[in-house]
């Protein structure tokens, strides 16, 4: 689908893929004026394909695109085209346990122009990919860098939109993580270095002396959908989350006193990620003696039985495509 100022968003099209022509110019290349999302589609049992929440995936997209200045997508008829696009690729989403189709919208900037300002033309695109499971092993715990000389994210940036420069900022990051085994980078706020944010493509639930708690959304943390996902189901069973300022101080004196009971990601990729260990400033963490706690797994099950249709949807979160 592409959009001009004469036209707005226009031309939805189903093409094979291969690669585009862009300018050297265009805009997305300098400036980085480019917007994504990532969801899932899921083959059930008996051969039907669901998508989980597409809806809210195509409304944060929206907000991302009101932050880079992007004009905003027709919500209602992108969903359309988005259940035509997988009813028509169906045969691409997997049918072995754990895989999905990775579905990837995004929009770049195609305007050739060296100015700096929102750009007058745009492309939005969607790549479909099969993705295997994402614990082919079984479930397990990762662990995790706390990071605290660079920051991703600082409010009234851009750290609420998913948007590329996002991601680039955190590279330096993610590599001192790896140098140091760990898989994953914990952000802290980009103020004082002190409140607990975001992991790199996730975000974060601790259970500290039985209270579940997550960063509450600032104006610098990505709203994650699996983690709202979450806040329902725990609320539905009971189990209230604290969506609050949580600081890196708080973690230390719990995991001192020994009421760091669990600790885990949230995100479309991994679902449900359990860490099995911090490591900051020198020191290690060590949580729930890296096990998957009791928790993440039913959190983990509950989650996946739904998406993959193969639990019962109370919340009305699937549509079926197919
Ligand atoms: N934070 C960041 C920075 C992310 O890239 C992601 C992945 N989209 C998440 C959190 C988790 O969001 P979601 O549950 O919508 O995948």
């Amino acid at each position: 689908m592409d959009f001009d100022l004469e036209n707005g968003w226009h031309s939805p099209r189903i093409v094979p893929y291969a690669p585009i022509q862009l300018d050297p110019a265009a805009m997305t290349l300098h400036y980085s004026q480019t917007v994504f999302e990532g969801l899932k589609a899921y083959r059930t049992e008996d051969g039907r394909i669901l998508l989980f929440r597409p809806e809210q995936n195509l409304e944060r997209l929206n907000q991302s695109n009101t932050r880079i200045s992007i004009p905003p997508i027709p919500e209602k008829d992108v969903l359309e085209y988005l259940k035509q696009l997988i009813a028509t690729d169906h045969d691409w989403v997997p049918a072995a346990e754990g895989t999905s189709l990775y579905i990837r919208p995004f929009i770049i900037a195609t305007e050739p122009n060296l100015r700096v300002s929102p750009a007058n033309t745009y492309k939005f695109l969607i790549i479909l990919s099969p993705v295997g499971s994402y614990y082919p092993e079984g479930i397990h715990p990762v662990g995790i860098h706390i990071e605290e000389e660079y920051t991703r994210a600082v409010r009234g940036g851009t750290g609420t939109a998913k948007t590329g420069g996002n991601y680039s900022a955190s590279y330096k990051a993610q590599e001192k993580a790896s140098a140091h085994g760990q898989s994953q980078v914990l952000w802290l706020d980009g103020v004082e270095k002190k409140y607990i944010e975001e992991v790199g493509s996730m975000n974060v639930f601790f259970k500290i002396n039985g209270e579940i708690v997550t960063p509450a959304l600032n104006g610098s943390i990505l709203p994650g959908i699996t983690r709202k996902s979450i806040i329902e189901m725990l609320h539905d069973w009971g189990m209230p989350v604290a969506e609050r300022r949580i600081s890196i101080d708080e973690l230390c004196q719990a995991y001192k006193e020994n009421t760091l009971e669990e600790a885990f990601g949230t995100g479309t990729a991994a679902v449900i990620s359990p860490i099995g260990e911090f490591a900051y400033n020198g020191e290690q963490m060590i949580i729930n003696e890296r096990k998957t706690g009791g928790l993440s797994k039913k959190l983990y099950d509950t989650l996946t039985g739904i998406q993959t249709g193969k639990l019962n949807d109370p919340y009305g979160w699937t549509i079926e495509v197919k």
